[in-house]
């Protein structure tokens, strides 16, 4: 079957790398998990064998047949023809996997976020250069919106590179597998606020925080939450990013 491009079809054929995946996923017996775009079941046919309860989330047409056959007399297995931007997670809480098509991680990433009441842990293939926006530290270039966003809620951990021979067919750039651990104890802070916040703080990077934010910040609620006015949005912390939110939220109460 031909790969798809526009479904960002890249499968995995490597066996060491889908061990590596599966250790990182480590799928226990009737622990609840979620697959986003299962393709061939390159991956799934290792979590299905450890008995995990799980379910399988496919776009493609014609690759819904082919997984029915694969996986017809597994119980533990079940599979929704469906968009995964249109998950709606409720009786969670659960492990969301996946290698996932490049062209929705970003949205995935974030609709997974806005329902993350109902996930434990998530592992995916990502674009490297996602994984290092989402993983970076304060003061890196890759600090910005992503990452502010997912450790607000999540521990995360970059894991190994994989080169693009590991696919089929090879796509130009390198992935990684990053892991999401959702944070027991976490800054209570309404997320379309931080969100809203966090997009116009990085909106030009070049520009200082006081700049970006003018419109909506005044100077003195920078100075409670500890922030020079003249830092550049990537220096300041998650913490700080939270704080800013609460402070601003309570205010317009
Ligand atoms: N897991 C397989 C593997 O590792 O070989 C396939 C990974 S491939 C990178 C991405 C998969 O996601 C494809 O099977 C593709 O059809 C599916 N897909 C693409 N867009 C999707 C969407 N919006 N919702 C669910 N699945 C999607």
């Amino acid at each position: 079957m031909r790969a798809k491009k526009h479904l960002g079809q890249n499968f995995l054929h490597d066996d060491g790398v889908i061990n590596n995946i599966v250790k990182i996923i480590r799928p226990k017996k009737n622990e609840r998990i979620i697959e986003i775009g299962p393709g061939h079941g390159a991956i799934t046919q290792y979590i299905q064998a450890s008995e995990a309860d799980l379910q399988l989330i496919e776009l493609d047409n014609d690759l819904i047949p082919l997984l029915e056959q694969k996986f017809a007399s597994s119980d533990n297995v079940q599979i929704h023809h469906m968009d995964a931007l249109q998950l709606k997670l409720t009786a969670g809480p659960y492990k969301v996997v996946g290698n996932l098509p490049y062209n929705i991680s970003t949205p995935l990433l974030i609709s997974m976020l806005f329902q993350a009441e109902q996930i434990s842990e998530m592992v995916f293939m990502l674009q490297k250069e996602v994984v290092q926006r989402i993983c970076g530290s304060p003061g890196e270039k890759n600090f910005g919106r992503l990452s502010v966003m997912l450790q607000h809620r999540f521990d995360c951990t970059a894991h190994l590179v994989i080169k693009p021979e590991a696919f089929n067919p090879p796509p130009k750039i390198d992935s990684q597998i990053i892991q999401l651990v959702a944070k027991k104890e976490f800054n209570q802070v309404p997320l379309p606020a931080l969100e809203s916040l966090v997009k116009q703080a990085f909106q030009q990077r070049r520009k200082t925080i006081r700049n970006n934010l003018k419109k909506v910040v005044s100077m003195a609620q920078l100075e409670i939450v500890g922030i020079d006015p003249k830092q550049r949005p990537e220096t300041v912390t998650v913490l700080q990013y939270e704080e800013l939110t609460k402070l601003l939220v309570k205010d317009t109460d």
